[in-house]
């Protein structure tokens, strides 16, 4: 394996100053009402990088309550959606001018790669923004058709305050992922993100104010799940949740919706997704694919394909060339250009992707590559691969959100389809074939909310995004995500002299 653990300098890695540690709430960056805070550490070397404000139940009342009187009384709402879309463009215009900076808080953050964040993550995220930005003024309404003497029609309407609680594995993506939407639809919010990751969004926040999004629009409160997100969650002042994390939570956030005031929940939750290579499938294409496919971003992605269903002609084949490149997969330090994997978030996902692999073992799957960790003290893995892998054990069953490939031989499309479905879960799916009718078949046959055909992690601001099964339920992405954000009145009158 090309190992690179070290003999960068700090200078090259770029490393950034840490500029915001504290709440945002109203505009303004505040201590947390407790006065407590949590640190958060680097995965490269299990260092504190800074001492984060850490938000509770009085400080998500009141982000709320800024939130609440932003959304009944302050012009966010109630502004055109073109002036809305033009500060929208102007927010992205600020962070593409910290594009760096921004990339390299994730990166000492979660261990993802620089590269990626600056041309992966950051741009994808300026995408999202001025995607929803032209959206914002094209938010229409319907003209109804009613029986009698009526006339009708529907308008749309921000939902109210929402709270977005986001994961780690793609920080900056997931805050604009449900930040954008949102914002275009007139609505203010909540954003917890994730406790492991604080840092860019506090960023982010700084730049909304300085794009001119007015105090309390979009509010920035870290903390735990517990507490922090539990608060939003149960909240009687918050109109809708928007969730991306593991279902465990995602259940416990619809139960406290359930318990509260029945805000709108929306769910984007775990996967185990498949990916089906075909017997005509170009080798080394598929075998590109499928490295990606799971050792991208450490294997910390929620589609990714973690099952590989190899057709019994090419298995062997397969086999061979996905083990060399898994050997030649760079491991190291996530600013260095040459590596293509960093370090896991934290010791708590490492030793979880550790012992995964410890049960794979047990259960009898056969080691191919990888299997410890490596490059010094952070949270690195080896890319992984099992073989022999059967449909019960563990490793195929659960996601592990770590660089862990399970393979397995399958003969006929019909059996490929039904152990693609053999999972709890539905969020994506690879095929690699030339045959289109094969393509269809199985795209129409899988039930998962995304299908790639001879390509992985096709994401696009105008794809529709989400989960069948216990992979969740609603839609980002795409223009669906609007309906998230808002409500829909009818308004009705009598069409001549009212019969009243
Ligand atoms: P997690 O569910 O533990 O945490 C996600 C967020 O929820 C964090 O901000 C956390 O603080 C908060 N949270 C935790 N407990 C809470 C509670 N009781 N009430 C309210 N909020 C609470 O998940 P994670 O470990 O951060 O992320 C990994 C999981 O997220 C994986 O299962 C992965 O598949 C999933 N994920 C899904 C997607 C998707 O788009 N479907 C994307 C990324 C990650």
């Amino acid at each position: 394996m090309g190992e690179i653990s070290n003999g960068i300098s700090k200078k090259e890695m770029k490393i950034p100053e840490i500029k915001f540690t504290k709440l945002f709430i109203n505009g303004s960056f505040l201590d947390s009402y407790s006065g407590k805070t949590f640190e958060t550490i680097d995965p490269r070397n299990g260092e504190v990088i800074a001492k984060i404000s850490e938000g509770n139940k009085e400080d998500v009342d009141l982000a709320v309550k800024a939130a609440r009187q932003a959304f009944d009384h302050g012009k966010w709402p109630r502004m055109s959606g073109y002036e809305r879309g033009r500060i929208m463009m102007k927010f992205a215009d600020l962070i593409e001018q910290h594009k760096e900076e921004l990339a390299a808080l994730d990166s000492i953050d979660a261990g993802k790669l620089f590269a990626a964040g600056v041309h992966g993550d950051i741009p994808h995220s300026l995408n999202l923004l001025r995607y929803y930005a032209g959206a914002a003024d094209k938010i229409h309404g319907e003209t109804l058709k009613l029986a009698g003497e009526y006339q009708g029609y529907t308008l749309k309407e921000p939902i109210g305050v929402v709270g977005h609680i986001i994961p780690w594995n793609f920080p900056t993506t997931m805050f604009f992922l449900k930040v954008s939407p949102a914002l275009a639809a007139g609505c203010t919010m909540i954003v917890k993100p994730a406790e492991q990751t604080p840092l860019s969004a506090l960023f982010y926040a700084h730049l909304a104010k300085e794009a001119g999004i007015p105090d309390g629009v979009l509010n920035v409160v870290n903390g735990f799940g517990h507490t922090a997100g539990a608060a939003i969650s149960s909240h009687m002042d918050v109109d809708a949740v928007s969730f991306t994390g593991s279902t465990e939570v995602g259940r416990l956030i619809m139960e406290a919706a359930a318990k509260s005031n029945l805000k709108s929940v929306s769910l984007e939750l775990g996967g185990k997704s498949p990916l089906i290579i075909f017997d005509d499938a170009d080798l080394d294409m598929a075998v590109s694919l499928a490295s990606l496919a799971i050792f991208y971003n450490k294997g910390e992605i929620c589609v990714a394909g973690s099952r590989v269903f190899v057709q019994e002609k090419i298995y062997d084949a397969f086999v061979k060339k996905a083990a060399e490149n898994a050997k030649n997969w760079v491991v190291g330090d996530p600013f260095d250009p040459r590596v293509q994997q960093g370090p896991q978030v934290d010791k708590q996902q490492f030793e979880k992707v550790l012992s995964y692999i410890e049960h794979g073992k047990r259960e009898g799957a056969t080691l191919l590559t990888g299997g410890k960790p490596c490059c010094g003290k952070g949270y690195y893995i080896e890319p992984t691969i099992f073989t022999d892998v059967k449909e019960e054990m563990m490793i195929a069953k659960d996601e592990i959100f770590g660089p862990v490939m399970s393979l397995m031989k399958f003969k006929t499309i019909e059996e490929a389809i039904e152990k693609a479905n053999a999972t709890k879960y539905g969020l994506a799916a690879g095929i690699v074939t030339k045959d289109l009718n094969i393509a269809n078949k199985v795209s129409r046959s899988v039930r998962a909310g995304s299908i790639w055909i001879n390509c992985y992690f096709a994401f696009d601001a105008d794809a529709p995004f989400g989960g069948y099964k216990l992979s969740g339920f609603g839609r980002d992405l795409g223009l669906n995500a609007l309906d998230k954000y808002l409500q829909v009145k009818s308004v009705v009158t009598p069409l001549y002299n009212s019969p009243w």
